[in-house]
């Protein structure tokens, strides 16, 4: 079968943040190292183009808040409310420090998903690395939002809490399964910490600690999980196949690699990097999202700092997403040949035969192009049927 892909590629989603600043410092982020000329607000002509490439190309959904903290702008929810009233779908992580008025809990009770960072139900730990900001304003905040939609008969949003897994928790993992079962979250998603030059909590992921602590980390992640199998909430931890790899006495000492990403350069593991050929990432990134940054730079994904190109307006915008980079990218990922040195080592997207992110990609093409006519469906689940053979 032909592979099907429109000339211009459609993104499906756009991520885009109104700040890249933030009221907290936690010890694991970069927030805080940057030079004053890094720190910007989104003006509002940029997100009047934002709004105008959303309605142009058909964008699904958006991303609010891939770094800085969303609620820190002044009225953020108009803004949020204008794309909700549009039907985009709208995603975002917030670190709940600030006490939600009536108006930011009405709007993100209409978000499709919201993260709250927490980290621990301890008061004095979330201190620690968190700085200044209170569990208990966190836990009235998110169930402003959750009491919001059962007031409203609204569908909840999915409401799900994330941390980064640092040596500071690791053993009240247990217990904040449980406290996070008993606030009514099925989700958890724990992070690695991730490195940077001048990060506090250099080497001290759980995989760093000395031998006796390391055992002791992994018997509250055991346990951890055994408890969240058991009230079925999803627990996920990043560091799990490094933790597994240095119980099992594989070498995990390999140095670490900078990167750069959209926000800072990061040092990064690289075990398992290697692309056999014929192999590929399965990664749709690059076809059906960008991430833009308040000065408008152009990213083609979280996990990747090359700027494609800056965009100030929607028309822009389309240019970028369909320029000379963006093709090598999306053809490296597409062959397996020339592979971006990022895509090669990169460490979210899984290794696959070069087919596999094909399919998927002429499935998210035909979606995107032809989902939003209703006469077009009955068309979209006849070829889809084809596709899935
Ligand atoms: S981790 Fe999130 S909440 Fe903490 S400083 Fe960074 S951006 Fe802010
Ligand atoms: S760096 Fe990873 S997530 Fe980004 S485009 Fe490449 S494979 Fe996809």
């Amino acid at each position: 079968m032909q592979a099907f892909e429109p000339q211009w590629p459609r993104p499906k989603r756009i991520n885009f943040i109104l700040t890249n600043r933030c009221n907290l410092r936690c010890t694991y982020c970069p927030e805080g190292s940057h030079p004053d000329s890094y720190y910007a607000d989104l003006d509002d002509t940029s997100f009047e183009e934002i709004t105008k490439f959303v309605r142009d190309n058909g964008v699904v959904e958006a991303g609010l808040a891939y770094y800085g903290e969303l609620t820190l702008v002044r009225d953020w929810w108009k803004k949020a409310r204008r794309l909700l009233d549009m039907g985009v779908a709208l995603t975002a992580t917030t670190n709940g420090h600030l006490p939600l008025s009536d108006d930011e809990v009405a709007t993100f009770a209409r978000f499709k998903y919201v993260e709250f960072s927490i980290d621990s139900h301890d008061e004095e730990t979330v201190r620690k690395v968190r700085k200044k900001v209170s569990v208990r304003t966190i836990i009235h905040n998110f169930h402003r939002i959750r009491a919001y939609c059962y007031r409203n008969v609204l569908t909840l949003p999915d409401l799900v809490w994330t941390g980064v897994m640092s040596h500071h928790v690791v053993n009240q993992l247990p217990d904040f399964v449980c406290f996070a079962h008993s606030n009514g979250v099925s989700r958890l998603n724990f992070n690695e910490i991730v490195i940077y030059e001048g990060a506090v909590e250099k080497r001290l992921n759980v995989v760093d600690l000395p031998e006796a602590e390391f055992r002791e980390a992994v018997a509250s992640i055991e346990t951890a999980l055994k408890i969240a199998a058991r009230l079925g909430v999803k627990l996920a931890i990043g560091e799990l196949p490094r933790i597994r790899a240095r119980q099992e006495g594989r070498d995990i000492g390999a140095p670490l690699v900078v990167r750069s990403t959209p926000v800072a350069p990061t040092l990064n593991h690289t075990e398992g990097d290697s692309i056999p050929e014929g192999y590929t990432r399965d990664c749709g990134a690059p076809w059906n999202e960008l991430y833009l940054d308040p000065k408008g730079q152009v990213f083609a994904c979280c996990n990747r700092g090359e700027v494609m190109g800056t965009a100030r307006t929607s028309a822009e915008l389309q240019s970028v997403f369909g320029n000379e980079k963006y093709q090598a990218l999306r053809n490296g990922l597409k062959t397996g040949r020339d592979i971006d040195p990022a895509c090669a080592t990169c460490a979210v997207r899984p290794i696959v035969p070069v087919q596999e992110p094909q399919k998927n990609r002429i499935k998210s093409a035909l979606m995107t192009t032809l989902g939003k006519h209703p006469k077009a469906l009955t068309t979209l689940a006849a070829i889809r049927s084809l596709v899935k053979k």
